[in-house]
């Protein structure tokens, strides 16, 4: 089982990830980073964390770290202040205990640092409290609600509070909801997809039945019962709700939807992105055959959740055949023939194909290798690309698509990489459609389950939560 996502604030175990509601936690001692529920844990955990241990110990007891910063007495409610002191105290920290470690850290080490609690409006952690010996307190405390804001003394919540539990705009969540209500959330989905022994399978979750007829996607995405939105569904629970009551009852439905849009919000965003690149025109919805070319495709994240991609034909009746074309330097070699993926009995029964094939190999190759045999796609889509860090591949692909009039789509994990792959599009000679179509916007089709981001203060990422562009020529 991966470690929970928390396990960094030490609210859950680092033995055995039961968090702090099922069971009492201590925290190591020596380095205030981790907590265990019981010796037994923490005996099992210790060979793993113990080098690890002694360097952040030794380190924060250097006089020469605490000379690095100056702790203000007085609280900020600029959050980019605050998130850029953020920043400078985690790299300077991963940094001086790679040194020390002569390794670099682990990715859930990293989390460690990131993820660390810290005072809403001096960013203090309960090391640089223990080892500074802080006039405002001895250790830091919990906003009561969602226990995942954090302050060292009530002046200073009292100055940043409202920052936490006013409700956020469109691009830093899910809309209308408060920082402090989306930690609620995040606390709800971890119990769940961690504890919940009927979640695991909502993460790979698709409903096994084919829609009738084509129905057009909605847009809406408002919080579910909360504020403005009381009542009114969001475009998830409208496409989902009622599969999901045939199998699971009660709250845990909606928390079921919750982890199954990680997964599905793939098969959903390549439907909303066919549906906006043709407009009013539903031809495509009666093709023979719709082929989807899925770039930068990786054995991390497309081809384990491939299975979900029946949806696309289970909400296209009149489709006879799906031809999935993964490509991207990532994929496995286990299908570079074209594979008759086994679908579901209703499908075959009615002689509907689904065929996926693997390309090992960059998309502007993959177009350029195939020369006269390349077969113009329907739609040509980019999953969470990060294409802001590996400009230079991304940008060649990018021309590619545009020299080629191919419909084209981008999503990312979160806005500030959608802005830079707009630019990115823009730049390499595309005409985006409009923006509250494909972008760059909130995608409505994008995972609901969010993670907190580990350089701010407030501020969230999500599979496909953004949408960067899309254009046909
Ligand atoms: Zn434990
Ligand atoms: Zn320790
Ligand atoms: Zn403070
Ligand atoms: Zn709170
Ligand atoms: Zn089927």
């Amino acid at each position: 089982m991966p470690p929970l996502p928390l396990t960094a604030v030490y609210q859950s175990c680092e033995g055995c990830f039961k968090d702090d509601t099922q069971s009492p936690l201590r925290r190591c001692s020596k380095c205030l980073s981790i907590a265990y529920c019981s010796a037994a844990s923490q005996k099992t955990d210790w060979s793993r964390h113990k080098s690890l241990c002694k360097a952040i110990a030794s380190v924060f007891e250097d006089p020469l770290y605490r000379a690095q910063f100056v702790w203000d007495d007085s609280p900020s409610t600029d959050l980019q202040t605050n998130d850029e002191l953020w920043r400078t105290i985690v790299w300077f920290e991963m940094e001086t205990i790679q040194k020390q470690l002569k390794r670099p850290l682990s990715a859930r080490e990293r989390n460690m640092f990131s993820r660390q609690p810290k005072c809403f409006g001096c960013s203090r952690t309960d090391r640089i409290i223990r080892f500074d010996n802080s006039p405002l307190c001895s250790a830091l405390k919990s906003c009561p609600d969602c226990r995942l804001a954090f302050f060292c003394s009530e002046d200073h919540w009292n100055a940043v509070k409202h920052l936490h539990t006013q409700p956020l705009s469109a691009a830093e969540n899910n809309v209308g909801l408060s920082h402090c209500e989306m930690n609620q959330q995040l606390r709800m989905d971890l119990r769940f997809q961690y504890s919940d022994p009927e979640a695991r399978r909502f993460l790979e979750w698709a409903p096994k039945r084919t829609k009738t007829r084509w129905e057009r996607l909605g847009s809406e995405q408002v919080a579910g019962g909360k504020r403005e939105g009381q009542g009114k569904k969001t475009c998830w629970e409208e496409a989902f709700s009622q599969d999901l009551e045939q199998v699971i009852q009660g709250a845990r439905a909606m928390l079921s939807l919750r982890a199954a849009s990680k997964g599905l919000s793939m098969p959903m965003t390549i439907l909303y992105a066919l549906q906006n690149l043709n407009g009013e025109n539903e031809s495509w919805t009666k093709k023979d055959t719709i082929v989807v070319h899925i770039l930068g495709a990786s054995i991390k994240t497309e081809v384990p959740k491939k299975q979900l991609f029946e949806e696309i034909l289970h909400r296209l009746p009149e489709v006879k055949t799906l031809k999935l074309i993964l490509v991207g330097p990532e994929v496995d070699v286990s299908d570079s023939k074209p594979v008759d993926m086994e679908t579901c009995p209703d499908c075959g029964q009615k002689g509907r194909k689904w065929i996926h094939q693997h390309h090992i190999m960059l998309y502007h190759d993959f177009v350029s290798r195939q020369s006269t045999r390349f077969e113009k796609p329907d739609l040509a889509i980019a999953f969470n690309t990060g294409a802001s860090d590996h400009g230079d591949s991304w940008k060649e692909t990018m021309k590619v698509l545009v020299e080629r009039k191919i419909p084209s789509v981008f999503t990312s994990y979160n806005e500030s990489e959608a802005l830079t792959e707009s630019r990115m599009l823009r730049e390499a000679g595309a005409t985006l459609l409009a923006q509250n179509q494909l972008g760059p916007c909130r995608n409505p089709w994008g995972a609901i389950s969010l993670t907190p981001e580990p350089f701010q203060f407030i501020g969230w990422y999500g599979a496909n939560m953004w949408l960067a562009g899309g254009f046909k020529n």
